[in-house]
């Protein structure tokens, strides 16, 4: 019997995710079997730059009777299905330890990207892009001053396949009295690492990374793209500030512009791997806005991406996924060196 020595290249291994303390299945020597499973229609529909149909178009009425401005910036307002209240009344209830529920408060809006209907984010220009960033970080401090509020949200849902409804560029805020489920998790983990080592987590992270040049994506001033070493999606990414701003609250005029420049780079990126707008789930992950000060929270953005070896194969999250752990099987460094291959210009404009 030989013993081999083991290769995280071709190994199967888990690896563990700091952030949030959690351990992800990775199987490398997978990638190559085949695939016949469900292949997704790819529909590059020609969209206008205005819709009289799209309720988040300027000017259109959306249901329930509200007009939109006509804005020429991007413009928010607040969600006409809210799945959050904001005048709710306290209260909880807990018969024992196995019936707990408390309730929540909470403010939902959405936020139009650009007055242009056909447009995307790695479509439009950086100073448009930077203006959405403007506009995060006024919501985020006029939202986390509510006394309610204790976390926001900002998030994108790309793309259909994501289970979003109207292609109009935009995204949304879910503003809330708790800190919800996967920031509550990374907050307990950057706490206890700050507390050991005087330094945030993604600071001493970053640093490595940039030594390594393995996971690396983009650099730019203020941020680094890059594919987190417990990625769990195929090409999943994060875009980490170089300096440890706990907030959007903290970002000067040049870190907004570094932010808008690597988001539009990165979704670039994306668009070019299968040369198809890229679907997928983003947010930002930034310190809960409970009053307290939060040095062990470091500013970062999660990329979400669905589609795993083309425009038409997507990843499901089910069996083993769903009841054990997650599971990938092309590794992080290689979703990294595949995705620094492509052209910096957006496929669109390089025909
Ligand atoms: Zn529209
Ligand atoms: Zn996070």
């Amino acid at each position: 019997m030989t013993i081999e020595k083991f290769n995280i290249e071709e190994h199967p291994h888990r690896r563990f995710n700091p952030l949030n303390g959690e351990w992800i299945l990775v199987s490398p020597h997978r990638s190559k079997r085949p695939w016949q499973g469900q292949v997704e229609k790819v529909v590059e529909e020609k969209r206008p730059e205005y819709d009289e149909k799209c309720y988040l178009c300027p000017g259109n009425e959306r249901i329930g009777g509200h007009v939109n401005p006509k804005y020429n910036e991007p413009y928010s307002f607040v969600n006409d299905f809210s799945a959050l209240l904001n005048d709710t009344p306290e209260g909880a209830v807990s018969e024992d330890d196995l019936f707990v529920s408390d309730s929540v408060r909470g403010i939902c809006k959405v936020i139009c990207f650009s007055p242009r209907h056909d447009l995307t984010v790695p479509e439009m220009e950086v100073d448009e892009i930077k203006k959405v960033v403007d506009l995060w970080q006024k919501e985020y401090r006029e939202l986390g001053q509510n006394e309610d509020i204790n976390f926001v949200q900002i998030f994108e849902n790309k793309g259909s396949i994501m289970g979003c409804s109207n292609p109009h560029p935009h995204g949304q805020i879910w503003a809330s009295s708790m800190v919800p489920n996967e920031p509550q998790k990374e907050s307990v983990c950057q706490k206890e690492y700050y507390q050991k080592h005087g330094r945030t987590l993604l600071s001493n992270y970053l640093e490595k990374e940039l030594e390594k040049q393995e996971r690396i994506l983009i650099e730019n001033d203020h941020f680094v793209a890059l594919i987190p070493y417990w990625a769990v999606w195929p090409f999943e990414t994060m875009i980490v500030s170089r300096r440890s701003l706990s907030s959007l609250d903290q970002f000067s005029e040049e870190e907004k512009m570094g932010l808008a420049d690597i988001y539009k780079k990165l979704t670039i990126m994306y668009d070019n791997l299968f040369e198809v707008s890229f679907a997928y789930s983003a947010g930002i992950h930034q310190a809960p806005t409970d009053g307290e000060e939060h040095p062990e929270w470091h500013f970062h953005m999660h990329f979400y991406p669905p589609l795993l070896r083309s425009a038409t194969v997507k990843k499901f999250m089910v069996g083993y996924e769903m009841l054990a752990s997650p599971q990938r099987d092309i590794t992080a460094e290689g979703a990294a060196k595949r995705l620094r291959s492509l052209s910096a210009i957006h496929y669109k404009k390089s025909k």
